[in-house]
């Protein structure tokens, strides 16, 4: 096939395509006016590719591949005939506004300061408690990331980890937040050890994103980690959603397989808000559920979202794992989520994440609220194989 634009009143041919290659008109991305012909030199037989199968997958791109590709259009277009460059057509078109290019823009930015960030350690680890709905002991702390900026202040994981997943970088942050807790967890250690009055070792939870299972070097970084501090995996859980499961299951399976053979347990977070799936229940060797705030939010209003939960903790009971709901507001839900037999709860109530700093004086003040009682209705018995220090939760 060959490709000709019109110069001066005649056709010149511009390239040629063979068997099997992409010819395009770069209209159909950006509605603007057709440059160029195609004409066929020989019989063949065309697939063919509409705009709007293009354009839903334009619409879905990453803002910063979308910016690069209209500034090359952009580019290429101005190199050709002043009008092939002028605008028009009515076509569905995948445009670049304004606010787009700035997010894409402010996207690459932030990438460079967080590579900046974790050099010059602005990255801050906190550790929001976890608390033993039976007994009423601080059972063990969520590591949860802060970004201490120079300028904006305090910046939630929310506002980079996405971008950090995107480029890559959640591998490096992940690296920083196990050297960062397992140097931590003996100074915790220590603290909850002094303030109980015995050798009591809480766990500690890391939250892992699906390029961190990708990561080939993985099991071995949290192997030398435990080994250069002195800690031991039975006293560590590892966070992973529904949705790093399915990424790429095999993966997450071998290598999670191994983790669990080094000790750590393994809690699926935010259960009930992706997939669900009782087949990945079946197939990975699961230690905890994390139901999502989503539902312990409405327990005291909406019976439906009661119904749910126990449901969950059912499930969990019959696979003899134990539950931590997170995100619990008031005594309300704690007296239910007891009541429901939940084993773990963790939430604004007892304590928001804290710096290091914080723990000492979390830790001494909860031992007056151990003293006192719970709620006044009576409660299921929990099952004490799930709650010794330094099992699978
Ligand atoms: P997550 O793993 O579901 O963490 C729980 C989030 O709920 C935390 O938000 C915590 O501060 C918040 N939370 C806990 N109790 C309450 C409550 O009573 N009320 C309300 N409204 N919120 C509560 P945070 O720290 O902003 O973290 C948000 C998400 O960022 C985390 O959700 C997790 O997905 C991600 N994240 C945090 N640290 C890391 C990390 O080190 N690595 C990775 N990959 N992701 C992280
Ligand atoms: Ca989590
Ligand atoms: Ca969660």
């Amino acid at each position: 096939m060959a490709i000709l634009v019109e110069q001066g009143g005649r056709y010149v041919q511009l390239a040629s395509r063979h068997q099997g290659e992409i010819i395009g008109e770069m209209a159909i991305i950006d509605g603007k006016p057709r440059s160029a012909s195609v004409i066929a030199l020989e019989p063949c037989r065309l697939t063919v590719i509409t705009s709007s199968q293009l354009h839903n997958r334009l619409t879905q791109l990453d803002p910063v591949l979308r910016l690069c590709m209209h500034t090359i259009l952009d580019r290429f277009r101005s190199s050709m005939t002043p009008a092939a460059a002028t605008d028009g057509g009515s076509e569905p078109r995948v445009t670049v506004t304004s606010i787009e290019s700035v997010q894409a823009l402010d996207a690459l930015r932030l990438e460079g300061q967080l590579a900046h960030a974790i050099r010059n350690d602005e990255l801050e680890l906190h550790l929001q408690p976890i608390i033993n709905l039976g007994d009423r002991r601080i059972a063990g702390f969520e590591s949860l990331i802060r970004w201490r900026h120079p300028e904006c202040g305090l910046v939630p994981p929310a506002s980079f980890i996405p971008v950090a997943e995107v480029s890559g970088q959640i591998v490096e942050v992940t690296r920083w937040v196990i050297a960062e807790i397992c140097r931590m967890a003996k100074d915790v250690d220590a603290i909850c050890a002094a303030a109980a009055g015995r050798a009591a070792a809480p766990f500690f939870t890391i939250n892992l994103s699906g390029q961190d299972l990708a990561e080939p070097g993985f099991v071995d970084g949290l192997e030398r980690e435990l080994r250069i501090n002195r800690r031991d995996a039975r006293h560590f859980k590892l966070e992973i959603t529904e949705s790093v499961l399915m990424q790429e299951p095999a993966n997450a399976a071998r290598v999670l397989g191994q983790c669990r053979d080094m000790g750590f347990a393994v809690a699926i977070d935010d259960f009930g808000t992706g997939y669900s799936s009782f087949d990945y229940l079946h197939r990975f060797p699961i230690d905890c559920l994390k139901i999502d705030r989503s539902f312990v939010g409405s327990l005291s209003s909406d019976h439906r979202a009661r119904a749910i939960v126990g449901s969950m903790i059912n499930l969990a009971d019959g696979l003899e794992i134990p539950v931590v709901a997170e995100g619990i507001d008031d005594q309300a839900q704690a007296s239910i989520l007891d009541e429901l037999g939940c084993t773990f709860a963790q939430g604004y109530l007892f304590a928001k994440p804290l710096l290091f700093g914080g723990i000492q004086g979390f830790v001494a003040d909860w031992r007056h609220a151990e003293a006192q009682p719970w709620h006044a209705a009576s409660r299921r018995p929990v099952d004490r194989k799930l709650l010794t220090a330094g099992s699978h939760f």
